[in-house]
C-alpha cells in the first residue's frame, strides 16, 4: 500500500538560491520556492497497522528543507565551478563550511560569499533532478533506522508549481 505527502499543503517547502553553470537563463543566481511531496510503497505493520507514521515522514523530509532554506546551493562536483583554496573530491567539504566566505568562479565570473549563506552539496547540480535524489537518498537512510517494512519511495521536489523532477528508490535490507 502506498502512502502519499503533498509538500504543499503539509509545509514541506523551502525558498533557496541556485546556479545551474553554463545554462544560458539558469547560469544567472537567481530562486525557487520548492516544495517536496513524498510517496512510499510498503506493506501495513506494526501497532496501527500503518505504512509508515505521516508525522515520522513530514519530521524528516522538513529538516532536509530546514537545511536548506534562506540560501545559496552550491553543487560542490560541478565541473565549470572553480573553487579558491578548495581541491574538488579532495578536501572535505566542512573546508568550505568553515572558511568564513568562499570563493569561486563560474565562466570566468567571480564570486565570493559569505559560507554561512551557502550549503554545499556533494552534487554535480542543484537542478531539481538532483534534489529529489538527495532528498530520496536521505529519507532511505533515515527511515531504515526505524522501519523494515518499507519497499520504495519517491520524492518529487518542485520547483514552484506546475514543474518538478521525481526520483525513487528502493530500500533494501
Ligand atoms: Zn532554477
Amino acid at each position: 500500500m502506498k502512502i502519499l505527502i503533498n509538500g504543499i499543503q503539509s509545509n514541506l517547502r523551502f525558498s533557496s538560491a541556485h546556479i545551474i553553470p553554463g545554462h544560458p537563463s539558469c547560469g544567472h543566481i537567481h530562486g525557487h520556492s520548492y516544495f517536496v511531496d513524498v510517496e512510499i510503497d510498503g506493506d501495513r505493520a506494526g501497532e496501527f497497522d500503518f505504512v509508515v507514521d505521516f508525522k515520522d515522514v513530514k519530521a524528516y523530509t522538513k529538516a532536509i528543507c530546514d537545511t536548506l532554506d534562506h540560501r545559496l546551493l552550491i553543487p560542490v562536483q560541478n565541473d565549470l565551478i572553480e573553487f579558491k583554496d578548495f581541491i574538488k573530491y579532495e578536501d572535505s567539504i566542512e573546508k568550505l563550511e568553515d572558511a568564513g566566505s568562499v570563493h569561486f568562479k563560474v565562466d570566468g565570473k567571480g564570486y565570493s560569499i559569505p559560507s554561512d549563506d551557502c550549503v554545499f552539496l556533494d552534487l554535480p547540480y542543484t537542478s531539481a533532478e538532483e534534489l529529489s535524489k538527495y532528498f530520496a537518498d536521505e529519507l532511505v537512510k533515515e527511515l531504515s533506522k526505524k522501519y523494515d517494512n518499507l519497499f520504495e519511495l519517491s520524492v518529487c521536489v518542485n520547483e514552484g508549481i506546475g514543474q518538478g523532477a521525481m526520483y525513487t528508490k528502493e530500500f533494501v535490507e
